[in-house]
């Protein structure tokens, strides 16, 4: 039978996480080891891994079929995949920084400046997009030392919270994209293994609204269960049962976490008592 070739970082930031990924889907992998090529126990799929960069060209020539992979690398080196799912993982930006005491004056200061990087087109299709001329160097790490040693006066490098560049005597001063893990897939997929993908994505979805949503169970007074039930509506409407106690319930119901840490105040001027909040698995609507 036909399987759909999934291919995830070999090892790096990417790599725990998208395993996890697939394991809160079902899947389990018969190879723990990380051999090249690796059989999905309980579902049509294969694993195969790579280096993060190599992934896209893995994708493209057909090796493999979809892969899990930073947002970045996509852009930087195809532009024939899909993005079909942004996974809420492996979030970064991609800025350009300056030397900490220079004064930026805007994206013009870039003028005709050196600039170091490992991302030479996802940065020449900004300076493109903002008219300037500038000299892109391409290096293949350590770019954030590159003003310090006297090869360029800027650099373009992926940040997340900002304490290399301060370490190194630059500063951030444009946000040129954000980025997040992502699943890309080959256009052309047959209709067996569109099939497959169909599945794994449906499950992913469950994962994924899983992961950002909470159980809230709560106790309420009776005479402000409808302020109550107005701040946490659930997926369809929320449970009420009776208390044991008269004139009081317990009302269970579903929230997103951002949500949650917004409505607390108002939960208890309600009156809300007892609040708990549980982890939920899978949420399929
Ligand atoms: P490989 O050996 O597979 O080529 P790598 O060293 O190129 O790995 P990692 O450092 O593991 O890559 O980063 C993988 C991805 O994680 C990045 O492309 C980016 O999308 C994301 N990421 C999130 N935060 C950071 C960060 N602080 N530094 C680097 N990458 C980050
Ligand atoms: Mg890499």
């Amino acid at each position: 039978m036909n399987k759909l070739r999934i291919a995830i970082q070999k090892s790096g930031r990417l790599s725990e996480k998208s395993l996890k990924l697939l394991d809160d889907c079902g899947i389990s992998i018969s190879n723990g080891n990380r051999t090249l090529l690796a059989s999905g126990k309980n579902f049509p799929v294969e694993i195969l891994y790579l280096r993060d960069d190599d992934i896209p060209g893995y994708i493209e020539d057909g090796v493999a079929d979809v892969g899990i992979l930073g947002e970045n690398i996509v852009l930087e080196k195809s532009t024939q995949l899909d993005i079909i799912s942004r996974l809420g993982f492996a979030r970064c930006r991609m800025s350009l920084a300056i030397p900490r005491n220079e004064e930026y004056t805007g994206p013009d200061y870039l003028q005709g400046k050196r600039i170091a990087t490992t991302y030479p087109r996802i940065l020449q299709n900004f300076l493109d997009e903002k008219n300037i001329q500038a000299d892109i160097h391409e290096i293949l790490g350590s770019v954030e030392i590159a003003p310090s040693i006297g090869l360029s006066g800027a650099i373009f490098d992926i940040v997340s919270t900002g304490s290399t560049l301060l370490s190194n005597g630059l500063k951030e001063v444009e946000v040129v994209m954000k980025s997040e893990a992502v699943l890309v897939s080959r256009k052309d997929l047959d209709t067996e293994k569109q099939e497959i993908l169909d599945k794994l994505l449906f499950r992913l979805n469950s994962v994924m609204k899983a992961r950002t949503n909470r159980y809230v169970l709560l106790n309420a007074p009776n005479n402000n269960l409808d302020k109550i039930i107005n701040i946490i509506p659930g997926m369809k409407s929320p449970t009420v049962v009776p208390l044991a106690e008269e004139g009081w319930s317990a009302v269970h119901s579903v929230i997103s976490e951002d949500r949650f840490w917004e409505v607390i105040d108002e939960l208890k001027e309600a009156g809300a008592q007892g609040l708990l909040v549980i982890p939920i698995e899978k949420m399929v609507s």
